[in-house]
């Protein structure tokens, strides 16, 4: 931090002083940390956003300073002046940056008095989280939460400054808004002017940037809040934000390799090497590898086919499937031998709340194959999957029967759930990865029709343009995805910008004409007008910065994050609001 003038007279900040400056005087604002009485003298470690230092008074050469500081007590706010010195012999403290100094008070004045804080300001905290959200200034104040925050911020700058060196324009879109269709539910704000109707909060500015590229704009970017009115889990929050981005005349390329870039300039400048370029992994490839467009590249188990080992198997659920054009999968789990007869049947349980129908385990032991289906396969066979899912004395095979799209599926979750167990997981690797060549469509179930894989702007791929009616499942998108250690960090398309194909697939998402004109007309309208070729993909800064800070929650890289419940503990809400509220709004609660 350099040393800004203010009103207070600073000439140092508490962390910077060093051996460099002692004989020389410092005047210095910030927070008691802890004040011990030793010896006569009283030390107080005073601390600002910079770190902490030692001050110390003697009685005998500073009475009236003395008196003050025995009323201090921790998180006053104090003003001092001293003059710098080194610290007797013994006494140098190596696990402080500024441990070789101390300031010997001369003035010593109480700016504020503090209440005993509900938690100690301390790196660890053993206070319950509720408590330290309540108390979020004081949280806030924790070296770790000061260091998360500066981590964020320079994240946020690493990236402005790259963007705009790139010739992007940072511009801001409107949070009072119509409904998004990124998938998730609504927040509304009602209007007071206009009773009845509803301004939807975005949940991601497409729209907007889409028509920013129809405005000419041709590289925009925004640091945006982005608001989904979901279930939460541990690492979602209602509101987040995104590093949102849009480019014109560009091709899935193009992106991927600016994104890669400005992922290198923003690991450079917070000290974390990232490779780059990153691997891509089509998500085909991915699913039947991984069974998950999310992989987690940390560990291996990779999926591996064995229908055609056991295609002629006496095993009925087996031959079975694979007659009917399902698969028999498997995954290798390394010493899985330890897994007791209970974690196999917790497997079994695990598999089946996953979808599936049953899970098969064959352990390998050194004495010969133990597993209750042994009796229903031949030699060949057991020593086929053996050899197949690459098995040594001690592993456990784990199989997994189903149509392919679920046995895939099944068989990523166990993947996942095994490596948790054995924790197979580099917890310092950084694994990131593309998966590209989304499906265009997924089939929703409940509402009976298509539904867009990423969102309904996506482009398809040139192939799959023809065959939009005919099969629109096998359709493939011009989509990507960025992956790190299993989690999505950012997911960007190459969009539609000619009308008549984005009518097509509204049509097919089942959007008769009428709604797609009140919903999306003002985008249909521009993309008459002229829209050129154009991109673009939203990173989520909030869990970039969390993997980056090696964090577990992303609360703890959110200066006010809100609990599971959506709640902000600190300010209350949501909270109730006055009936002349709600009248003025014309709404009355049910
Ligand atoms: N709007 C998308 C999202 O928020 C990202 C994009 O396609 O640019 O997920």
């Amino acid at each position: 931090m350099t040393n800004q003038m203010d009103s207070f007279d600073r000439t140092h900040r508490c962390g910077e002083l060093s051996r460099t400056d002692v004989g020389g005087r410092a005047v210095l604002a910030g927070w008691v940390q802890k004040r011990r009485d030793h010896g006569g003298l009283i030390f107080i470690d005073l601390r600002d956003r910079s770190g902490v230092v030692q001050a110390v008074i003697d009685p005998n050469e500073n009475a009236e300073a003395f008196r003050t500081a025995h009323a201090v007590r921790p998180e006053y706010v104090l003003h001092v002046a001293g003059v710098v010195r080194e610290r007797p012999e013994g006494t140098v403290n190596p696990g402080l940056a500024t441990g070789e100094v101390e300031v010997v008070i001369e003035t010593l004045d109480v700016l504020n008095t503090a209440k005993t804080p509900p938690f100690e300001i301390e790196r660890d905290v053993d206070a319950d989280e509720s408590i330290r959200l309540r108390y979020r200034y004081l949280d806030l104040r924790r070296e770790p939460m000061l260091a998360n925050m500066i981590l964020r911020d320079k994240v946020v700058q690493a990236t402005r400054a790259y963007l705009a060196g790139q010739g992007f324009l940072e511009i801001e879109t409107p949070v009072l808004t119509k409904s998004t269709p990124e998938g998730a539910r609504d927040f509304l704000t009602p209007s007071r002017l206009q009773p009845g109707r509803f301004y939807a909060l975005p949940q991601s500015p497409q729209l907007f940037k889409q028509v920013l590229m129809v405005a000419g704009m041709e590289r925009y970017y925004q640091i945006a809040r982005c608001f989904r009115d979901e279930d939460l889990r541990a690492d979602r929050q209602p509101e987040y934000t995104q590093i949102d981005m849009e480019m014109s005349f560009v091709k899935q390329d193009d992106i991927l390799g600016l994104v890669e870039r400005m992922l290198g300039a923003i690991g450079t400048a917070v000290g974390s090497e990232i490779a780059v370029p990153l691997p891509r992994m089509t998500h085909a490839e991915a699913m039947g590898r991984y069974g998950s467009d999310k992989p987690d590249l940390r560990f291996g188990v990779e999926l591996v086919d064995l229908t055609q080992c056991l295609g002629n198997s006496g095993f009925r659920v087996f031959a079975d499937t694979i007659a009917a054009g399902g698969s028999v999968k498997g995954i290798r789990v390394p010493g899985g031998e330890s897994f007791s007869r209970k974690d196999l049947d917790e497997l079994t349980e695990f598999a089946q709340s996953k979808g599936g129908k049953g899970l098969a385990w064959i352990v390998y032991a050194a004495a010969g194959p133990k597993s209750p289906i042994a009796k229903f396969l031949s030699e060949e066979e057991l020593s086929a999957v053996k050899s197949e899912l690459g098995i040594a004395d001690g592993d456990l095979a784990l199989l997994v029967a189903d149509k392919t799209p679920v046995a895939n599926e099944v068989l990523g979750h166990l993947r996942l759930e095994v490596a948790r167990r054995l924790d197979l997981a580099d917890k310092d690797a950084f694994r990131m990865l593309w998966i590209t060549d989304f499906p265009l469509f997924m089939w929703d179930d409940e509402e009976g029709r298509l539904d867009s894989e990423h969102h309904p702007f996506t482009m398809p791929s040139e192939d799959s343009i023809a065959r939009l009616d005919d099969d629109p499942l096998a359709c493939t998108a011009v989509a990507f995805d960025l992956v790190l250690n299993g989690t999505e960090l950012g997911s960007g398309t190459v969009r539609i910008h000619r009308r008549e194909l984005q009518r097509k697939i509204f049509s097919l998402l089942g959007m008769d004409d009428e709604e797609a004109e009140t919903k999306f007309g003002f985008l249909l309208d521009a993309f008459e007008y002229g829209a050129p070729p154009h991109g673009g993909i939203a990173l989520g800064l909030d869990r970039l910065v969390m993997l980056l800070a090696g964090c577990a929650s992303i609360r703890d890289v959110i200066a006010f994050p809100k609990t599971q419940a959506g709640s902000d503990l600190m300010t209350g809400a949501p909270d109730a609001v006055s009936e002349a509220q709600l009248r003025e709004l014309q709404i009355k609660l049910r």
